[in-house]
C-alpha cells in the first residue's frame, strides 16, 4: 500500500505506514497525523473517563477538517 496523499500530489509512490481512521486512506509517516483520544465508558448511571488515552491516526486532510472552524 502506498501513501494516498503523496500519490495525489504527484510525489510518486511512497510506502504507507498507517491508515487514516476517518477516510481510510493509507498515509506515509510525513502525512500521518497522530492525536490522542480520550475514551469513555458507561458506569452505572454516568460515564467515566478512562485513565489512558487511545491513539488515533488521521491523514492531513482529515486532520485539517477536524481542526477547522
Ligand atoms: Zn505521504
Ligand atoms: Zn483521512
Amino acid at each position: 500500500m502506498h501513501c494516498y496523499d503523496c500519490q495525489t500530489t504527484h510525489h510518486g509512490p511512497v510506502p504507507a505506514v498507517a491508515v487514516c481512521r476517518q477516510c481510510g486512506a493509507a498515509v506515509c509517516a510525513d502525512h500521518a497525523r497522530t492525536a490522542q483520544e480520550t475514551l469513555h465508558r458507561a458506569v452505572g448511571m454516568g460515564v467515566s473517563t478512562l485513565p489512558k488515552a487511545a491513539r488515533r491516526i488521521t491523514c492531513t486532510t482529515c486532520r485539517t477538517a477536524e481542526t477547522s472552524r
